[in-house]
């Protein structure tokens, strides 16, 4: 049995999980911005699921955002978690715990959960995006993390896309495929229709009205995603596509602008074009389930 939990700026959530990827109630509590209030919650939760695990735990994994030493576990200066600087997670956990920690980028955890148990189950090549406060991604390579230098992975939310919101990405450029996508991104386009609303869930409603500016918007979020895609199918060619995140529940009514841009792009190469876009099935579990299954993975190799 394995402790997984995902943190980010807001939230830590968790399951337990074994290595067939069946799992326990994901239990979500809020973070307090601070070094010691992140330590509370990660205390609290393991132990909750600690208790609740029908079995013993061996491993705890640790889906999070970046930048951090994914071997020394520790956290290096997180762009939208400064508080965490130099955190040694994996030293906090051992001593609190007496249990190992894997640490992963949170995109990338969920671009193997989508692989493994999610819309993608079954794929051996993947590209996974994150739609939500950021834009994450994740490429899959024989069923594994791709890592290229510096451990990483891609950083494919970062690949600028034209000139458009005025705000400066969190890299500190302007015009990065996250700053057209992010929550932000999408809050803006509802707006430009008449529709201020704090969070895209708000958005329900107004979808099932059939709101004519909600319809729009989200198509122009989906021609957005398409163009996007069209670059990334450029470079990598890869025939799976899924979406995961908190904007991804919203994939049926931005797939079909999704789908149209990219033919339109890729009009005289159709041979780029992905095979499939899929939505995640269960997008709170994607990188639940990518820890649990990178645990396993590390188990099989010890
Ligand atoms: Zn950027």
């Amino acid at each position: 049995m394995y402790i997984c939990l995902d943190l980010g700026g807001t939230h830590l959530r968790g399951a337990w999980l074994d290595e067939q990827g069946r799992h326990g109630p994901v239990l979500v509590l809020p973070r307090k911005k601070t070094l010691e209030g992140t330590k509370e919650v990660l205390s609290e939760l393991i132990i909750k699921l600690k208790k609740s695990c029908p079995g013993q735990v061996k491993k705890i994994g640790l889906a999070t955002a970046g930048p951090f030493d994914r071997q020394k576990k520790v956290y290096l200066s997180p762009t939208n978690m400064p508080e965490l600087s130099g955190f040694k997670v994996g030293s906090f956990i051992q001593e609190q715990f007496a249990l190992d920690l894997i640490l992963e980028n949170d995109a990338q955890a969920a671009a193997l959960g989508e692989v493994w148990q999610g819309g993608l189950k079954g794929e051996n090549q993947a590209i996974v995006l994150t739609l939500g406060t950021g834009v994450g991604s994740g490429v899959i390579f024989d069923g594994r993390i791709w890592r290229a230098a510096h451990d990483t992975g891609p950083e494919l939310g970062h690949i600028y896309l034209g000139e458009g919101p005025i705000e400066r990405c969190g890299c500190g450029q302007f015009g990065c495929a996250e700053t057209w996508l992010n929550k932000k991104a999408l809050l803006d386009l509802f707006a430009r229709h008449d529709l201020v609303l704090n969070d895209p869930k708000e958005i329900w409603p107004y979808i099932r009205n059939e709101h004519t500016g909600a319809i729009k918007a989200l198509q122009e979020y989906g021609h957005r995603l398409g163009l996007f895609l069209s670059q990334l199918m450029i470079i990598f060619n890869i025939k799976a596509i899924g979406i995961s995140g908190g904007i991804s529940s919203l994939g049926t009514y931005f797939l079909a602008g999704t789908w149209s841009m990219l033919k339109q792009r890729l009009q005289k190469r159709p041979w780029l074009l992905p095979e499939k876009i899929v939505v995640s099935p269960d997008s709170q579990m994607s990188a639940l389930w990518g820890m649990a299954r990178l645990i396993a993975l590390a188990m099989r190799a010890d």
